[in-house]
């Protein structure tokens, strides 16, 4: 133990509840129930008491107090919190057969399962949660009108397009767009930024509709993922002539889970073999039931190339919208909302398409995107023209941030650049502990094992940036459709547009990941950065150029082959049994040496009659790690009960073998 001084129960300098990497989740929680006990006294307490051992290691057992950590937290700030040595709980989880170092992001479930052999309850804070903290620790708040009932107005619907791949999703939304009277009389110049706004007439009111002009449910969901509710109704395209097929009804439950309503547009009614009825009676199946049978869902027949029924389509949106939300928003407050779309222009640098949620956007706000910020300098509408504002419900580009935010982050606008910088760094850093955590790969000792005794799986872990999301997308798909034999896998582990980062050469390090630059160059120290790390960054232009590097490395990577070394063999003389560990194995190591946690395999007359791994080891009553021959040891087996005098226990290694 430390020869440090006793007593003293300030903790001094040293003393650190609370601090280091726990941040402001450090003070609140359930640490306050035992009052705060400094972590010297916890371990003199500990000291005192009987010797209580959790999966093998003398460790304190919580009494059910609540750990709050944030998700990414490492075993070192859970040990932290709970006055306990790191290294024992890397212990315990490696017991519990799974192999985490102590400063290495932990995935929840980890952390979950963790808490409860110890007997805390961790509680996971969720990056939502982290966000709203920390926007209420600048005394923002995101995601509600301020005022009263009066202050709210109506504000258009946005509507997403889903449907099956060919049913004209596209080919709709194109023709909604050039049927929309405002653009014709701009001079029908349209640029595309994501979403357009029409407006139509209902009951002798003019309307207005905001399309997302991003089809598919997979960019839906993917915003809905992130947490962003981008969408107020969705548009189902199905083709009368085709009717309903897997991707529809995709969609249909993408919408429902959404909590959505929808809209059914019976597309390509020009074609001779259209059978809308058909259609309404499948979808009928599905619980979408048409209002002319009754049901509360609008159907509206439809051909993209004819232009038939735009017109009733956007009525139907309107309607459905009237009839089902209640969509008002304060246009008099600092704006929110989310970001659509976002890249990197040559000319302009980063651009993103934001919709705005409540409140009015104007040039010259402060601005957060995601963890990218900066001052509006201009806002341009789906028809290129530059404004000088954007209400509710109104898409626009956004010039003037620092760099670019993913689409579906959240931007709110703040009091001054300074605090958009802040929230905007501090959102930088929790992203970092985040993504470290999703992308900790849980890896149990088995399949360690398993895979190394196989020589199979090897993982080759990609980072892609690019100048556009367009061609981020379009890399990670045809990446990820090179086929090579099942034994290497290809991963992508994050994404982005923009500059590569620091942080995606920690990431990498981390991960142990090769970046792929498309069109876009490191910033900053990320160079220098990537070689103190040993991270490889390649640059393309081409995407082929890339495919074919990629699925060269994929194939040409070596497999390390790992042969069996045998360590030691022990006899077992003597079974005692025991209500708390099971059969202990009373033994004597016939030859070399027995290690705890290595791989066993136990041995009966000459049979292999279980693989499982030494879990405890003793010598006399002493824990000890190692035993050698000629020693007599205590033996149990990792989930194994059934041992004879008689059995042999053979414990091996796996050793890698040189390559010639
Ligand atoms: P998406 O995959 O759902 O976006 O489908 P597209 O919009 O790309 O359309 C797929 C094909 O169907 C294209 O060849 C379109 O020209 C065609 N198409 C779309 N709408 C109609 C329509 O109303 N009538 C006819 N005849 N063809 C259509």
């Amino acid at each position: 133990m430390s020869a440090g001084p006793i007593g003293g129960g300030r903790g001094g300098r040293g003393g650190r509840g609370g601090s280091g990497t726990q941040g402001a989740f450090g003070r609140a929680g359930g640490a306050g129930k035992r009052g705060r006990k400094s972590k010297k006294q916890r371990r003199q307490e500990f000291d005192q008491m009987e010797a209580p051992t959790i999966g093998g290691v003398r460790i304190r057992s919580g009494n059910g107090e609540t750990i709050r950590l944030r998700r990414g937290a490492s075993l070192t700030d859970l040990a932290e919190k709970i006055g306990v040595e790191p290294a024992s709980l890397v212990q315990v989880l490696f017991n519990l057969g799974e192999m985490v170092n102590a400063t290495q992001s932990v995935a929840d479930e980890t952390l979950q399962v963790l808490g409860a052999e110890l007997n805390y309850d961790i509680e996971v804070v969720s990056p939502e949660d982290e966000d709203r903290e920390l926007l209420s620790s600048f005394g923002v708040t995101f995601g509600e009108n301020v005022g009263d009932e009066e202050d709210l107005e109506p504000r258009p619907p946005v509507v997403t397009v889903m449907g099956h791949v060919d049913h004209g999703k596209t080919k709709l939304l194109d023709a909604i767009r050039h049927t929309n009277v405002v653009a014709k009389e701009a001079g029908g110049i349209t640029q595309a930024i994501g979403a357009y706004q029409v407006e139509t007439e209902v009951d002798g009111r003019p309307r207005k509709i905001t399309f997302i002009d991003t089809p598919g449910h997979e960019a839906f969901t993917a915003m809905r993922a992130r947490g962003a509710k981008s969408t107020d109704i969705a548009v189902l395209v199905v083709a009368a002539d085709d009717g309903v097929m897997p991707q529809t009804i995709e969609a249909l439950n993408h919408a429902r889970a959404a909590d959505v309503p929808i809209v059914v547009a019976v597309n390509k009614m020009d074609k001779p073999e259209a059978d809308p009825t058909k259609v309404r009676g499948q979808l009928s199946e599905y619980g979408l039931m048409p209002e002319e049978y009754g049901g509360d869902s609008m159907f509206v027949d439809v051909s993209a190339v004819t232009r038939l029924g735009l017109d009733e389509l956007l009525e139907a949106i309107v309607l459905t919208a009237d009839a089902s939300l209640d969509l008002r928003a304060n246009p008099d407050m600092p704006a929110e909302g989310v970001a659509i779309e976002a890249h990197l222009d040559k000319g302009r640098g980063p651009v993103a398409t934001v919709l705005v949620h409540r409140g009015t956007l104007r040039t010259g706000d402060s601005i957060v995107a995601g963890s990218a910020h900066g001052r509006v300098r201009a806002l341009i509408n789906d028809k290129g023209e530059n404004v000088d504002s954007a209400p509710p419900s109104m898409p626009v580009q956004v010039l003037g941030l620092t760099s670019v935010p993913g689409a579906g982050d959240n931007f709110l606008v703040v009091d001054d650049d300074r605090m958009a910088r802040q929230i905007a760094d501090k959102r930088q850093a929790l992203q970092r502990a985040a993504l470290l955590a999703r992308t900790t790969k849980r890896r149990s000792l088995e399949d360690l094992f398993k895979e190394m005794e196989a020589g199979e799986k090897q993982e080759l872990n990609l980072i892609l940036k690019g100048d556009s999301a367009g061609a981020v997308e379009a890399l990670e798909d045809s990446l990820l459709q090179i086929q090579v034999d099942d034994e290497v896998s290809l991963r992508v582990i994050d994404r982005g547009v923009g500059a590569i980062t620091e942080t995606n050469v920690m990431l990498a390090a981390a991960s142990d990941a090769v970046i792929i630059g498309f069109n876009v160059r490191p910033q900053g120290k990320a160079t220098q950065l990537a070689d103190a790390e040993g991270v490889d960054i390649r640059y393309y232009s081409v995407i082929y150029a890339a495919i074919d590097d990629v699925e060269a490395a994929l194939k040409g990577m070596l497999k390390p082959i790992f042969e069996e070394k045998t360590q030691g063999t022990a006899e077992i003389r003597e079974v005692f049994r025991s209500s708390k560990f099971g059969n202990i194995a009373g033994c004597l190591v016939m030859s070399g040496h027995i290690r705890r946690n290595a791989k066993a395999r136990l041995v009966r007359d000459g049979v292999v009659v279980a693989e499982t791994s030494i879990n405890s080891l003793r010598r006399e009553k002493d824990d000890v790690t190692d035993v050698r021959e000629g020693y007599e040891c205590g033996i149990t087996l990792h989930h194994y009960n059934d041992i004879q005098v008689g059995d042999v226990i053979e414990t091996y290694e796996m050793v890698e073998k040189p390559r010639d």
